[in-house]
């Protein structure tokens, strides 16, 4: 164990999160601080009575008092960090072929590496550090990723809110390399340019790819509806399934831009591309009013619910477009519906399609519980990593 490490001692009883392996320690379990740690610096994590639970980074500034890098006292250094950025790629090895060469690397707790996401896009590797100590080695994980993934360049994208949570700016731009123009990278033998500097998270909701080969597999023949489509994920998933036609809607006109562009680079797929930019939640009561209906619905809203006290709120505009979806689905019809909410869990989303349903007069199934793709593992100890949830409804 490294001497003099500053330290944070718990109030009474409030080691046993630490006990159960959650790798958060919250501000208010904190009973007092020895030394005097800086932001992204590691401490040591230690009971009321003064054993050695941990070794963490602080964050001064944040609910999140300290994120776990080790619960074994090992030296917090550059090489340990290095060997779980190596952990976490080769772990994701057998998940990259000439179909795919995109993928999450490095899903932050899940991967022991605390607040750093990494996203494979082909060669290029985004990074979002997004806790203060993710922050403080940052050049550690960017050598790391070039050492061990392969990375012909690494971009840092760490624009995201929870930013301000740490009291850390936004930062983004070139780490390592040179950016290509455009970035491309490949699922299910689709092509895509993503825009890692401008694009939403790091370019690309990866978290849906195995949901994207799943509803593709579901859709020959069918008319199909995209809403909240993005850059087309799941048009081009549809299209490439066989579907006859796909009407894709999203209220930024980037990313429809962005899409268009894609499906020039797939000029091999059939059916017809129809694209909308506009709001959801108007546009599929003007598409019932048309007497428009589908046989195939794909739901994929943004985080209505960061957290659970969202979620009163979140839940009234799930159950709004999911009602809409299905008065809108053919009898026979399939509704894929997601909640990437961490403040509704699977069993209140459920319910919440459940009603909706119910309003809608429509009798329905669950044929598939869905979640987000093996490359976003959740480790057991931290069900928060388990956000995205999915349910595959076939109306009858
Ligand atoms: N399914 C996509 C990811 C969807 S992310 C994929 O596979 O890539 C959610 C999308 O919803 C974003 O593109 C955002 O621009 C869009 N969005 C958010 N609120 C919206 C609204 N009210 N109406 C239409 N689109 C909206």
């Amino acid at each position: 164990m490294p001497a003099r490490l500053p330290a944070l001692r718990l109030a009474a009883g409030r080691e046993r999160s630490l006990h159960l392996r959650h790798p958060w320690v919250f501000s208010g379990a904190v009973a007092h601080v020895d030394g005097q740690p800086q932001a992204g610096d590691t401490v040591e994590v230690r009971a009321h009575d003064g054993a050695l639970l941990a070794l963490a980074a602080y964050s001064p500034q944040s609910q999140i008092r300290a994120r776990v890098w080790s619960f074994a006292p090992v030296r917090v250094d550059a090489a340990l960090l290095a060997e779980r950025v190596r952990r976490a790629v080769a772990w994701r090895a057998a998940m990259l072929d000439a179909r795919h060469d995109a993928c999450r690397l490095v899903h932050g707790e899940s991967d022991g590496l605390p607040g750093a996401i990494a996203d494979r896009y082909g060669r290029v590797v985004v990074l979002q550090l997004l806790s203060a100590g993710a922050e403080a080695w940052r050049d550690a994980i960017a050598d790391a990723l070039v050492a061990h993934a392969g990375a012909a360049c690494v971009v840092e994208r760490s624009d995201a809110d929870v930013r301000a949570l740490e009291g850390l700016a936004p930062r983004s731009g070139v780490l390592r390399g040179e950016l290509p123009d455009p970035v491309l990278m490949h699922e299910g033998g689709l092509v895509y340019a993503v825009d890692v500097l401008r694009g939403q998270k790091t370019g690309f909701y990866l978290d849906q790819r195995d949901n994207r080969r799943i509803v593709g597999e579901r859709v020959r023949g069918a008319e199909v509806l995209n809403a909240f489509c993005y850059t087309g994920g799941f048009t081009f998933a549809a299209l490439a399934g066989g579907a006859k036609s796909v009407l894709s809607i999203d209220s930024s006109a980037e990313a429809l831009a962005a899409a268009r562009a894609n499906l020039a680079r797939n000029a091999w797929l059939h059916g017809t591309a129809e694209w909308l930019e506009g709001d959801v939640f108007a546009a599929l009561r003007r598409l019932r009013e048309a007497g428009r209906r589908f046989d195939a619905v794909v739901l994929d809203p943004p985080k209505f619910a960061p957290t659970a006290k969202h979620a009163p709120k979140a839940a009234r505009a799930y159950k709004d477009v999911n009602l809409w979806a299905l008065k809108l689905l053919r009898p026979g019809g399939l509704l894929a519906t997601f909640s990437c909410s961490g403040g509704i869990d699977a069993a209140l989303f459920q319910k919440i399609v459940a009603g909706a349903a119910l309003d809608a007069g429509a009798d329905a199934v669950i044929e598939a519980r869905l979640t987000a793709s093996a490359d976003h593992p959740v480790a057991l100890a931290f069900p928060e990593g388990d956000y995205l949830k999915g349910l595959l409804v076939r109306r009858r």
